[in-house]
């Protein structure tokens, strides 16, 4: 059995293909054809047969399952892709397409749910039966998992956590930074990497990755662990709000920002003072996969019964 998955990101297209367990048996990266929607489709049913042919030899072409991430999603009301920042691809049945193109069913999700369907499946959601996953990047996505099955919603925008306002504003908050989406204080506008980076240059004067500002708070620079303080109260404020809505099992943090370890010793007491119940003690974890966890909960779209009948 072999299950591919798809990344399609807006500078590479990745490829993985995973046997029943969650071992890879093949991996592969392409430039994604940027601006060129037939391109896509082409390089994407073109990368799936790459794929299985190393992984199964020619007799496995065509007996994969294959699952998309997308930074977007098809909408449930029209059946096309909406609010992808790749946007070449908006306005098309992707899924459809590729189905026709690839003669199998084909599933499509957006990546945030990719990122919390792989932890949950052998990641540091493992064993969960509800997985919050936050992806804390360029953007600030998040996605849940039920049971190992994405939550998509009547919307299908189940998880769209990052454009929700930042919980418990201060004055120095409100309004808050504008959005793309058309509307201010966002928490993206808070707890983005860019974002980061921005609260950081208003309180200091001083223009600094959101990476280096990360490692500069880990060298013991003051001003750098102020804006960090900053950062980790405003994911607890936001993660609160989840947790007082959903209470998962597990959080998940994945994104660049996820790999600022001072993190996870800040979160739980921050997250806790906030939350409506005397005790909490939901774990927040930082991704097992990292990068590889949007490819892989592509691959983990189709579980292993599932995959073993398109055999
Ligand atoms: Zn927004």
């Amino acid at each position: 059995m072999i299950r591919i998955g798809i990344d399609l990101g807006g500078t590479k297209t990745e490829g993985i293909a995973l046997d029943a367990q969650g071992a890879i048996l093949a991996r592969r990266r392409v430039p994604s054809p940027r601006g060129d929607y037939a391109a896509t489709v082409a390089t994407i049913t073109a990368l799936v047969a790459a794929l299985e042919a190393e992984a199964g030899g020619p007799a496995a072409a065509g007996r994969g399952s294959v699952g998309v991430g997308i930074p977007g999603i098809v909408s449930p009301h029209s059946g096309l892709v909406k609010n992808a920042n790749s946007t070449w691809i908006i306005g098309h049945p992707l899924d459809r397409d590729l189905a026709a193109a690839l003669g199998r069913p084909v599933r499509v999700e957006n990546d945030a749910n990719c990122l919390a369907v792989s932890e949950a499946a052998d990641g540091a959601g493992a064993g969960c039966a509800v997985v919050f996953a936050a992806i804390l990047g360029t953007g600030c996505g998040a996605g849940i998992v039920v049971n190992g099955r994405p939550l998509r919603g009547r919307n299908g925008i189940a998880g769209e956590w990052g454009h929700n306002p930042l919980p418990w504003p201060d004055d120095g908050e409100r309004p808050g930074p504008a959005c793309y989406c058309g509307r201010h204080g966002c928490l993206e506008t808070f707890v983005s990497g860019p974002a980061f980076a921005v609260d950081h240059a208003a309180a200091t004067g001083e223009s600094l990755s959101a990476e280096a500002i990360v490692a500069a708070a880990a060298a013991g620079n003051a001003a750098a662990l102020a804006s960090l303080e900053r950062l980790a109260d405003r994911i607890a404020r936001g993660l609160a709000a989840v947790i007082n809505l959903l209470d998962p099992d597990v959080v998940v943090l994945g994104g660049g920002l996820s790999n600022a370890i001072a993190l996870y010793d800040r979160l739980p007491p921050l997250v806790a003072h906030r939350v409506f119940s005397d005790r909490i003690d939901t774990p927040i974890r930082r991704s097992v996969h990292g990068d590889s966890s949007g490819v892989r909960g592509a691959a983990w779209l189709w579980r292993p019964d599932e995959a073993a009948a398109f055999l």
